[in-house]
C-alpha cells in the first residue's frame, strides 16, 4: 500500500512538520478529545505533578502523535518519542526511561507491538515509577530496583483492542479519535494552504475535504499534490474545479475512496456474491496484509457504511453497489 495517495501511513516530509499544529487550541475537531486533554493539562500543572498516562487509540493518520506532542507542549515538558517494534530489547526501554527529566512526556507510537519481555519492564514504570532489572544469570542473578522519574506517558494503537489487559489497565485516559467531519477536513485545508502561502477558495477547500477520506494526514497530502497541478497548470489559485480535476486523476473518487478501497469492494462483490467473507480470504484476495485491511481501508468503509461486520465475515451493504454504480445481488432473507 506504500503509493497510496490516501494512504494514512506515516512519512514525514518538512511540510508535514510546518502543517503540524503545536497548541491544543489550534488543533481543529476531535471536540471531546481535547476538551478532556485540557482539563487533565491544567490539572496536572495546577498540581505541580506529571500527568496521568494517556492512551491514543484510532486509525492511522488522525493526529494522535501530534496530540501527544501537544500534551508535552501544553504542560512545559521534554517529549521523546519511540514506537513498539523499534524497543527490540527490555533494556533498551530501561536506558530510554532512565534518561528522562521529571514530568516529561514519553510517546510510544504502535504500543501493541512492544514484546512481552518489554512490556514487563513498563508496568512497574507505568505504576510506581520504578524498574525492575534481573542483573547477571543463573544462581547468580539478583534483581535491582531503580527508581524513575516521574513521567508521563502517552501511547498510540490503532485499536484499544490489540493491547494486552494488563497494559490497557495502566492507562489512566483512555481516549478514541474519530474520523473527522468534512467542515473540521476544510478548516485544516484552509489553514494549510495559508501556511504554504497557496490561495484557495472556499469550495476548493470543501472539494479536498471531501475526498480526504476524515483524515488530516490525507488532507495534507491531497493539499500539496493539488497545489502541485494549481501552479504548473493554473496560476497557482486552487478552485473547485481546479482541485475537482487534480484529484480524480490521483484515482481519488468523489467520497475519498482510492483505487485499493474500491478494488476491496468489488473483490467481495464479484468474487464472493456480496459476502459474508472472512478478512483472511480478502486480504488473500487483494494480496494485502491482514493489518493494513483491518487498520486502513476497512474502518472508513464502515465509518461510511459501505461494508459490514458480521460474525462470518465482512459484507457490503446497498450503498456499496450504489456508489459503484452496480447492482445489488437479490439476497435470501435469513
Ligand atoms: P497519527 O499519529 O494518528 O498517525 P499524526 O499525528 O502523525 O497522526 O497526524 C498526521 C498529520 O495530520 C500530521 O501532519 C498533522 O499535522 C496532521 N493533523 C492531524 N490532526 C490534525 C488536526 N486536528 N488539525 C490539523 N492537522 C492535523
Amino acid at each position: 500500500t506504500e503509493d497510496r495517495i490516501t494512504e494514512g501511513e506515516r512519512q514525514v516530509t518538512d511540510d508535514d512538520a510546518a502543517l503540524r499544529p503545536k497548541r491544543l487550541s489550534d488543533f481543529v475537531g476531535q471536540r471531546s478529545v481535547k476538551d478532556n486533554l485540557s482539563v487533565f493539562v491544567e490539572a496536572a500543572k495546577k498540581r505541580g505533578e506529571a500527568m496521568d498516562h494517556v492512551l491514543f487509540f484510532g486509525p492511522p493518520g488522525l493526529g494522535k502523535t501530534t496530540l501527544a506532542q501537544i500534551v508535552a507542549n501544553e504542560l512545559g515538558v521534554g517529549f521523546r518519542a519511540t514506537s513498539g517494534p523499534v524497543i527490540a530489547k527490555a533494556g533498551d526501554l530501561a536506558a530510554l526511561l532512565t534518561s528522562l527529566e521529571p514530568h516529561d512526556v514519553l510517546f510510544i507510537d504502535e504500543i501493541h507491538r512492544l514484546t512481552p519481555a518489554v512490556e514487563e519492564i513498563l508496568y512497574p514504570a507505568m505504576e510506581d515509577y520504578h524498574l525492575d532489572l534481573i542483573i547477571g544469570e543463573g544462581p547468580a542473578a539478583r534483581s535491582v530496583k531503580i527508581d524513575l522519574p516521574r513521567f508521563t506517558l502517552v501511547g498510540a494503537t490503532t485499536r484499544s483492542g490489540l493491547l494486552t489487559k494488563p497494559l490497557l489497565d495502566r492507562f489512566g485516559i483512555p481516549l478514541r479519535l474519530d474520523f473527522y467531519e468534512p467542515k473540521d477536513l476544510a478548516r485544516i485545508v484552509t489553514r494549510g494552504a495559508e501556511k504554504l502561502g497557496t490561495p484557495i477558495t472556499e469550495d476548493g477547500a470543501a472539494e479536498i475535504a471531501k475526498r480526504s477520506r476524515g483524515t488530516p494526514r490525507v488532507t495534507g497530502r491531497l493539499l500539496r499534490r493539488v497545489r502541485d497541478v494549481a501552479s504548473v497548470e493554473g496560476e497557482g489559485r486552487i478552485d473547485r474545479e481546479m482541485a475537482a480535476k487534480a484529484l480524480a486523476r490521483l484515482d481519488v473518487d468523489s467520497i475519498g475512496l482510492d483505487g485499493l478501497d474500491r478494488r476491496y469492494l468489488s473483490t467481495i462483490m464479484e468474487n464472493f456474491g456480496g459476502g459474508p467473507v472472512g478478512v483472511e480470504t480478502i486480504a488473500a484476495s487483494l494480496s494485502e496484509g491482514r493489518d493494513a485491511i483491518e487498520d486502513v481501508i476497512e474502518p472508513f468503509l464502515l465509518q461510511q457504511g459501505l461494508i459490514q461486520r458480521t460474525p462470518r465475515g465482512r459484507m457490503v451493504t446497498e450503498r456499496a453497489y450504489q456508489h459503484l454504480g452496480l447492482t445489488p445481488p437479490r439476497r435470501n432473507p435469513e
